[in-house]
């Protein structure tokens, strides 16, 4: 019998990842996420709501993936199973699985995050979410057990999916990092990943994303030590003090409440993706901002009524909120915009706990926002962050813990795909062999 592998989006491009592994008339379908920039032109420039969101519509304007490609095999699907709980993993479940008779696997926080994006969107979902931990397996067919190994990523439960099949195993590993020292969690399952080396893996799918970047990424906890130095280490007595950074990024956000904390600083999340990761993790039993003192102001009254009382005792809060990238809806734009009682001043401190997402709307949005912050004379801290994905000697390593017969690279444009079909190469994999496949949207490939 053959094990094929359909590319469905998210290969040659950035977003919609989805994929889909087809074994004897039974699929799987490994995330089902959306092109990020295309969705965001789809949404109400006041509310961030999604105005219009018909399913032709999104996979017109290219922030679905098309799965149109895969008809045939529709009927036959058994699971969607989301790797970890980010948008362009997990946010175009609502639109494509109504046409699925098949759960939706995913892991608490996963499910979590998709319960509150069904919520704010009003989509009632056809099929059933099961959640399934990390590190833990399910016979989903008498063919077909769906394994899943904990690894690290810049948002919690982030797993390594395995598609165990009577002809051969498919290891997915699309987003994540070899963090030795994560600040929430452990690290990632080195046994188990070790492990798939002795098992004949058929195909490993894995993300090229940093695959030119020649290092080992950095931990998380050097990220905390960069924010430490700027949150703890440089004076901001008597000066408002605003960090920003990924919403879904939990263990990022513990870090800078709990700094918040020694700086005896009320520590305030402001805007709605920021609440909506926050609650997920507390649903997911990750983390307790809310227990913990943090407080998270989500719709309009609130929002402003909160800013009022940070503008009558600026010094005695840190002020978490959107806008990382620049975004002009999110909430950095708004305070600058003077919608609030509080406004930014000289001498302000703004904490950058992100990089810049390379794309073209992303460097002109926070050029413009960083303009406007100077213009009112804050300090301006940026780039306190490190990676959660794997560089090239992190890709090497898994390929030598995995040692796949086949190896296709994911979630990169063309010359990410170039970098890591260069890594591939010096492993002994090649395109003429046969053993390494560098798909486009749309392709399928048999790996057995
Ligand atoms: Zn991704
Ligand atoms: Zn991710």
């Amino acid at each position: 019998m053959v094990l094929e592998i359909a590319a469905v989006g998210g290969y040659g491009e950035v977003g919609r990842n989805m994929t889909a592994v087809r074994c004897n008339g039974e699929v799987v379908i490994l995330d089902c996420g959306i092109h990020l920039p295309n969705y965001v032109k789809l949404t109400d420039e006041e509310t961030g709501d999604v105005i219009k969101f018909d399913e032709k519509i999104l996979r017109k304007a290219g922030a679905i993936p098309d799965d149109r490609s895969i008809e045939s095999w529709w009927g036959e699907v058994k699971a969607i199973i989301p790797s970890h709980a980010h948008l362009d993993h997990i946010g175009a479940i609502p639109y494509v699985e109504h046409k699925y008779n098949a759960p939706i696997i995913a892991t608490p926080f996963a499910a979590a995050v998709l319960k509150t994006i069904c919520q704010n969107e009003r989509i009632k979902l056809r099929n059933q979410v099961r959640t399934l931990l990390p590190n833990s397996s399910l016979r989903l067919t008498q063919n077909i057990t769906v394994e899943f190994i904990h690894v690290t990523h810049s948002t919690p439960q982030c797993v390594l999916i395995v598609i165990h099949t009577p002809d051969g195993i498919v290891c997915y590993g699309n987003d994540f990092k070899l963090d030795n020292s994560p600040t929430l969690g452990r690290k990632p399952n080195y046994e188990s990943l070790e492990a798939l080396g002795t098992k004949n893996v058929a195909a490993l799918i894995l993300e090229d994303l940093y695959a030119n970047d020649p290092r080992k990424m950095p931990s998380e906890g050097i990220a905390k030590d960069m924010l430490q130095d700027v949150l703890l280490g440089v004076n901001s007595t008597g000066k408002a003090l605003v960090v920003t950074t990924f919403s879904s990024h939990i263990a990022r956000l513990k870090a800078i409440a709990d700094m918040g904390k020694k700086l005896n600083r009320k520590v305030l999340f402001f805007g709605r993706s920021l609440a909506k990761y926050a609650f997920a993790a507390e649903d997911a039993g990750i983390a307790y901002f809310s227990k913990d003192g943090v407080k998270i102001a989500t719709y309009g009254r609130q929002v402003y009524q909160t800013f009022k009382e940070v503008e009558a005792n600026r010094d005695k809060y840190m002020l978490v909120m959107t806008g990382h990238q620049g975004e002009p809806k999110a909430m950095m734009f708004r305070v600058l915009q003077n919608q609030f009682a509080f406004k930014l001043k000289q001498g302000d401190h703004v904490v950058f706990s992100c990089n810049v997402i390379p794309a073209d709307i992303n460097k002109k949005n926070r050029a413009e926002l960083e303009r406007q912050l100077r213009a009112v004379g804050c300090r301006i801290f940026t780039d306190i962050h490190v990676s959660g994905h794997c560089a090239r000697e992190d890709l090497r390593d898994v390929i030598s813990f995995i040692k796949p017969k086949h190896l296709i690279p994911c979630h990169g444009d063309k010359p990410k795909q170039e970098a890591f079909t260069s890594l591939a190469e010096e492993m002994g994999y090649s395109t003429k062999a046969k053993t390494l496949h560098v798909l486009n949207e749309g392709d399928r490939v048999t790996v057995n």
